[in-house]
């Protein structure tokens, strides 16, 4: 006779919602039946990590999301550290009865900018400048792996406002001033959570902010009111949230600001009519910092501002402070009928779909294969390519660019050797400072370390010493950080006091002045202009001043193009491209080295071109450029090649056309014909296609 089985150990029961096999919907649901309200409460409450005292109520209270606000840090301030937090904060939450992961989000908006030593890219006005998806998706990619090497799961990021008045504080937050541009660069979204959330290593939540139109505010007051019609809202501030929900964007962040006076956390037909509905955005809506509890102007949360914000389609509250108060007023609101059971059930199905997406339930630890990511040689090397692609070059009077290598050159301005200058805001601290606030190499390095020879190489913070026995002076001068409203200026945007002394000592000496601007935004300038005989725009460029020196040098010629138009003084704002105004420097402007040389007399015709898209993104578009003639001599001859998919590299939208709009038509068109110098002309041009950029090539011949 057969001997009889060995007895074996029932299994461990998995619940249905921890069977990584099943659906992500069933477990959804599954796991949906068996919460109590407070754990649902729980997981639409989002707390700021230094506000949970103590650390265990994060259990108590079934939190279902942790954030690091701009000034949250942890001591001390490294990767390792941010990593062992987050896993304590975790083990934490994973000891409720459900045992549901907390979430856990920050601010990386140019680099994990919290972490002393990570990477920090140019911030998005200068990735606007290049013009680039693919690079921008390789960027989030980067993120993401630096971010996941300390555990994080969620990033705030990318803004997609639409910056419309350079007096806003948050203009360098935003890919530039039309619409076009930071749908384009929704790249972003795909680099940090994959083509599909989950699905491949390293994921990261993206978030689209700040919903809607917050870059619109009038006067470009941070937190303002967006004075427009519904058409103008939407043809100028909707589209790249239509982008990013279309990339399956995991979450969305409203916006503090109004829209014809109605608060955006308010805003019930702009959240769950358009957003929700219109857009079929199916993840989850955050609020803002501490906006919930803003809405009847005061500070301190109300039941009627919690139902307001709930009902309008917010999911979850960024509370960040007095969870307790927060969600006893929930509890209250929610057992008075005022918000309905429903809406606290599909709030928890957004969230929680996320979190099984991301793989929390699976992996909810640090991986900390990624932790040696944070600041590596490889995401270093990228953000530099970045830097160097950002460089607007806006005037090279005499060809003085490129600088020879062996030039004796005086290197001057406060933002010369300085990376907190060149990092701006959001850097190791909400507002970023002045200082050596972070590991990276400053200009006057980046310069040291091109030159042939270093000795040749003088530097002055104020300017003084120079003679005119040198070729060339740089000075680096511009912003000092600052972040959201403490960056408004609605009085304008001059050069401070320090800058037009230094570019004074500079220009007395009578030695070629290159001025090399580090700012947020076009600062006025028209007045100083003629003394330069040089400027590069280089933005908030981040860690890797080096990519400044790689363009100063020509070891690569600028490629990049204004993300914004270039107001004569701010009293013309706002200007945007298409406004009939005229700017010093029109949206889509940059010149480059072989276009302007060294100059022969006379100078050649060169040509630059603007476009613009004109109808819908989807599903077809119009495209119109404009094409103008910089040179002194006329164009004979140039050219105009729309480049919708073919391998080509086009001059505008660098290379990123091959293999993302594979499917996009190709169709050419080249034009030939006679320009004066100063002359302009324009011509449209249709092209269907379900995806993809129009791209261009101007040479003038
Ligand atoms: C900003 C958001 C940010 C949040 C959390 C707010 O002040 O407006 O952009 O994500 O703080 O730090």
């Amino acid at each position: 006779a057969a001997a009889a089985p060995e007895p074996v150990a029932a299994p461990a029961a998995v619940l249905p919602y921890q069977d990584a096999s099943l659906p992500v919907p069933d477990r959804v649901t599954d796991l949906l039946s068996r919460m109590t309200l407070d754990d649902k409460l729980g997981q639409m409450t989002q707390i700021e990590k230094d506000a949970l005292v103590p650390q265990s109520d994060l259990a108590a209270y079934r939190i279902g999301s942790v954030l690091s606000g701009g000034d949250s840090t942890v001591s001390p301030n490294n990767a390792q550290t941010w990593a062992d937090t987050y896993d304590s904060l975790q083990r934490t939450a994973l000891t409720t009865p459900l045992g549901i992961p907390m979430i856990y989000g920050i601010d990386a908006v140019h680099g994990h900018n919290a972490v002393r030593g990570a990477t920090l890219f140019p911030h998005n006005i200068g990735l606007g400048a290049t013009r680039d998806p693919a690079l921008v998706q390789r960027i989030g990619r980067a993120v993401a792996e630096e971010v996941s090497g300390t555990g994080i799961d969620w990033d705030f990021a990318p803004c997609l406002c639409v910056a419309r008045d350079d007096r806003w504080g948050r203009t360098y937050e935003s890919y530039g001033e039309t619409p076009e541009l930071p749908s384009a660069l929704t790249t972003f979204i795909t680099g940090l959570q994959g083509d599909t959330l989950g699905a491949g290593s390293a994921p990261v939540l993206a978030t689209a902010k700040h919903y809607l139109g917050d870059g619109g505010t009038a006067g470009g007051v941070d937190q303002g009111d967006t004075r427009l019609s519904e058409a103008d809202l939407r043809a100028v501030h909707l589209p790249p949230f239509r982008e990013a929900v279309r990339r399956g964007v995991g979450a969305v962040m409203l916006s503090y600001s109004s829209w014809n006076g109605v608060r955006s956390h308010a805003n019930k037909y702009l959240v769950t009519d358009v957003l929700k509905g219109e857009l079929g955005f199916s993840g989850f809506v955050v609020s803002d910092w501490a906006a919930v509890d803003q809405l009847d102007g005061q500070s301190g949360f109300t039941g009627a501002e919690i139902t307001t914000a709930v009902n309008a389609g917010v999911d979850m509250v960024m509370v960040p402070h007095d969870y307790r108060k927060f969600l006893t007023l929930l509890r209250g609101e929610v057992t008075a009928g005022r918000i309905p059971q429903s809406r606290i059930d599909d709030a928890n199905r957004r969230i929680l779909t996320r979190k099984f997406q991301l793989g929390l339930f699976e992996k909810p630890f640090t991986d900390r294969s990624y932790t040696a990511t944070v600041g590596s040689a490889a995401h270093r090397e990228l953000a530099r390519q970045a830097v160097r692609a950002s460089q607007v070059l806006l005037k090279n009077e005499g060809g003085v660019l490129p600088l020879p290598k062996s030039a004796k050159l005086f290197v001057a301005g406060k933002s010369a050797d300085d990376i907190g200058n060149q990092s701006g805001g959001w850097t190791v601290g909400w507002q970023g400072r002045s200082g050596p606030v972070t590991d990276g190499t400053t200009v006057l390095q980046g310069i040291r370390a091109a030159v042939t020879d270093p000795s040749r190489v003088t530097y002055d913070r104020y300017g003084n010493g120079i003679d005119s026995s040198y070729r060339a002076a740089v000075a680096v001068v511009g912003e000092t950080p600052y972040a959201e409203g403490r960056g408004d200026r609605p009085d304008g945007l001059g050069l401070d006091q320090e800058d037009l002394g230094t570019l004074a000592r500079l220009k007395a000496s009578g030695v070629p002045v290159v001025v090399v601007l580090v700012s947020g935004r076009p600062l006025d300038i028209a007045a100083q202009l003629p003394d330069w005989q040089a400027l590069l725009a280089a933005w908030l460029p981040g860690t890797e001043g080096a990519g400044v020196s790689d363009v100063l040098f020509g070891d690569h010629a600028p490629t990049g193009k204004l993300p914004v138009s270039w107001p004569r003084t701010s009293a013309q704002e706002p200007v945007n491209d298409g406004d009939g105004k005229d700017p010093l420097f029109p949206y889509g402007y940059g010149l480059t080295y072989s276009a302007a040389g060294p100059a022969p007399t006379p100078a050649p015709g060169a040509c630059t071109a603007r476009f613009r898209t004109a109808s819908s993104w989807q599903g077809g578009y119009q495209a119109e450029v404009t094409v103008e003639n910089t040179g002194s001599a006329a164009l004979t001859g140039w050219a105009v090649d729309w480049d919708l998919g073919g391998s080509r590299v086009t001059s505008l939208w660098n290379g990123a056309l091959s293999t993302a709009d594979s499917r996009a038509t190709v169709r050419n068109a080249a034009f030939n014909g006679s320009l004066p110098p100063g002359g302009t002309t324009s011509f449209g041009f249709t092209a269907d296609g379900t995806a993809g950029t129009p791209g261009l090539h101007c040479a003038g011949t």
